[in-house]
């Protein structure tokens, strides 16, 4: 089957992430097996009831002990809704030189890829062994591949993890966390300010609080990204019920994403810190941080031979990705992690979301070339 052929079945299974991803999963353990893989389904039950399933499929080792590979590839099987008007959403059509469909580069592409790589090679041959990776739930929260992280179900020396990154290896990347931050006052006629506790003014005066941190984070550098600091954002806010109501509640969300090596807690510390300030000089004011999620960067050396080998066999040099990946959970298992896929993260995600078709076949070679050189040769 070709790369192509197969990555129009792949489209073709309707896997969003808020539906079992077990047809796909299904689909995926059926070709492991036929090219002799030893695979093992890790399900686990979502936030909503719903079973999800994380591949595990290991070549030239046993599955019966947590395995040890050399090299991992790692697909999500999950993609973002599509706009059910798309026509093309599930069926794959190629125009252009372009193969489009929801999910074809975020993370279909990359695992036709891998699947037709493992195809032509003979796998009979390797001297170390090697694990394909297809998790779920990755665009709500990396969730499968944090169960995958917290079950150790395998350690790995060197990771590729497929997103779209046109080819370009990506050797390190930014955490990506969220807080809801909640303000509390007492509601008042607007007429009589001192009968009430503003929950908006006080909203304001920490987020004024919380920029000043942002200006404090950049003296925090990291010369491979761009920026070179981390990240924050108040993206959303909502307060009060009308126009002359002194408001009791107001509500921010809060988004920062963490240079690799600064711990998402350093944002979280500095933002209790102001919290604590802003209560001392309004005590009618409660506030509540909830931090929904805290995920850490990841960091792969320039001098590492993953690194090396795929800016090689790609001609690209190594950079850095500002979104999150499931790379950070490889590096807890052990990975020295490199992030590459074909497709553009900036068509993903949208209607008309595509992957070249050259890019597509590109990375079937760069795959082959990669388990050849860390796998098959002694
Ligand atoms: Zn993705």
């Amino acid at each position: 089957m070709t790369v192509q052929e197969t990555l129009a079945q792949l489209v073709a299974i309707d896997s969003v992430s808020s539906r079992s991803n077990a047809a796909i999963a299904g689909y995926l353990v059926d070709r492991c097996q036929s090219m002799g893989l030893e695979v093992k389904r890790l399900p686990y039950t979502d936030a909503f009831g719903i079973e999800k399933v994380n591949i595990l499929a290991v070549a030239g080792t046993e599955l019966s002990d947590t395995p040890k590979v050399e090299l991992a590839l790692v697909g999500h099987t999950d993609t973002v809704p599509y706009d059910p008007n798309w026509k093309e959403a599930l069926a794959l059509t190629e125009r252009d030189g372009k193969l489009f469909g929801r999910g074809a580069c975020d993370t279909k592409g990359f695992i036709a890829a891998t699947l037709s790589a493992m195809e032509a090679l003979d796998l009979g041959q390797l001297v170390r062994p090697l694990a394909l990776i297809f998790t779920a739930d990755e665009e709500i929260g990396l969730i499968g591949a944090k169960h995958m992280a917290e079950a150790r179900a395998l350690s790995m020396r060197f990771a590729i993890v497929g997103e779209p990154t046109s080819l370009r290896p990506m050797r390190a990347g930014k955490g990506y966390c969220l807080a809801e931050v909640s303000v509390k006052g007492r509601e008042a006629h607007s007429a009589y300010p001192a009968l009430g506790s503003s929950a908006v003014m006080g909203a304001a005066r920490l987020i004024t609080r919380i920029e000043t941190i942002a200006g404090q984070l950049k003296s925090d550098q990291h010369p491979a990204f761009d920026p070179p600091f981390t990240t924050l954002n108040v993206g959303l806010i909502h307060g009060g019920t009308a126009k002359n109501v002194i408001a009791g509640e107001c509500k921010f969300t809060l988004e920062w994403r963490p240079i690799p090596g600064q711990g998402p807690e350093k944002f979280l510390q500095l933002l209790s810190e102001v919290v604590e300030a802003e209560k001392k000089s309004d005590p009618g004011l409660a506030f509540e941080v909830d931090a929904a999620r805290t995920d850490g960067g990841y960091e792969t050396s320039p001098d590492s031979r993953l690194v090396n080998l795929l800016e090689q066999v790609s001609g690209h040099t190594a950079g850095t990705v500002a979104f999150g990946t499931e790379a950070a959970q490889m590096t807890a298992l052990g990975a020295e992690a490199v992030v590459m896929g074909p497709g553009d993260i900036r068509v993903a995600h949208r209607t008309g979301e595509y992957v070249p078709v050259d890019e597509l076949e590109r990375c079937v070679d760069i795959l082959k070339d990669s388990i050849r050189s860390l796998c098959l040769n002694g």
